[in-house]
């Protein structure tokens, strides 16, 4: 059964429609949805409504199944169960200038990079619009708190689940809903470039990030297994194009692994690869690398670099007029990395 959060406006009063409630109806009950107030616990709506709905639709938000709160900084992790038992991440994090919320996107995730812990188990199944945005509805509910920013950096790979990221963009940006600017949402792929091309498409002015990790492509492969369909050139024709398509700039993200990509020559490469394919007469992207101290997963054996390998290697990407910062680590008590509470969980059952 779909969720009732995956619905539009229109598809929600069409449903309304074939169930015999008037149309106004549908807009109040869209309303309160995405306000976080559950069919259930909605008062103007009747039990006979409800329990048509209730036929038709799953109804209810994701549930919170655990929730930790950092000591540090006051990062909110959420493992939130599904409908069908299946279990999401999604962080809160509290910035100067409000909330943000990382999002899953799918149930575990195919794309295989070797240091990340939410691919560990594979896919188990795309997660519908609605169940992204419950992430956020459920979050805001439960601390009381109206969310500003969105990135979709949590479990999955958001291009592998393309149609149903797309509505779930739609539905974020509702003006009856959160009504989540595309401005304020990020959305990160390992580089799945049909897809990329796809989104340039729709030009939606949303934040793209690629996890890039590496600029040569022997690197790239052995730890990305993306790069195989997809190698580093490719990659970087469709991001050329993304930004001539819909002038809005991408971010690079680069976890830094020790001995295996954090050399002040791999920082090099990865300054000329950017320069050279991003910065011509044509097109000149302004660039920004977020660099990432890998987050040591205990499945695998990467290592983080040191702290004078993260400077030197900033310092290189400097000295060719590439813009890097090191990504705060926020949640750090808490396991707040892609994937590691739903594993520890998963784990936890005999
Ligand atoms: N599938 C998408 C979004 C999810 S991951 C993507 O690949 O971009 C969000 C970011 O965290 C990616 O850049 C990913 O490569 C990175 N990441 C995953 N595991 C990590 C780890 N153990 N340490 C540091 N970064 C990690």
């Amino acid at each position: 059964m779909s969720n009732i959060l995956s619905l539009t406006p229109d598809e929600l009063r069409e449903i309304m429609n074939q169930i015999d409630e008037p149309g106004y109806r549908s807009k109040q009950i869209f309303t309160q949805l995405h306000k976080g107030i559950e069919l259930r616990e909605m008062t103007n709506v009747g039990n006979k409504t409800k329990e048509k709905l209730l036929s038709l639709m799953d109804c209810a938000f994701p549930g919170i199944k655990k929730k930790l709160v950092s000591q540090i900084d006051g990062t909110v992790k959420y493992l939130f169960e599904l409908s069908d038992k299946n279990c999401i991440e999604s962080v809160v994090m509290k910035y100067e200038h409000g909330y943000t919320i990382c999002v899953s996107s799918q149930v575990g995730c195919r794309m295989g990079c070797r240091f990340c812990a939410s691919t560990l188990m594979g896919r188990v199944r795309n997660l519908e619009a609605g169940e992204i945005l419950g992430q956020i509805i459920a979050a805001e509910k439960d601390l009381n708190i109206r969310i500003s920013n969105v990135v979709m950096m949590g479990i999955g790979e958001p291009l592998d689940n393309f149609e149903n990221v797309v509505k779930f963009l739609r539905l974020v940006n509702e003006p009856d809903g959160l009504n989540i600017g595309y401005r304020h949402i990020s959305l990160s792929s390992c580089g799945i470039v049909d897809k990329i091309y796809e989104l340039s498409k729709l030009n939606l002015p949303i934040t793209l990030s690629i996890s890039l990790h590496a600029a040569d492509d022997a690197t790239r492969c052995e730890i990305m297994p993306v790069n195989k369909k997809w190698n580093i050139e490719s990659l970087m024709d469709a991001c050329r194009s993304y930004y001539e398509v819909t002038g809005r700039r991408i971010s690079f993200e680069y976890t830094l692994i020790a001995g295996k990509n954090d050399t002040a020559g791999d920082a090099r490469r990865l300054g000329e690869l950017l320069n050279r394919r991003l910065r011509g007469k044509k097109a000149h992207m302004p660039i920004h690398v977020n660099l990432i101290p890998v987050n040591e997963v205990k499945e695998t054996s990467f290592k983080s670099s040191g702290a004078k390998a993260v400077r030197e290697f900033v310092n290189e990407l400097e000295k060719l007029g590439i813009r890097a910062t090191v990504r705060r680590r926020l949640g750090a008590d808490i396991n707040a990395s892609c994937g590691q509470l739903r594993r520890a969980d998963a784990e936890s059952i005999p």
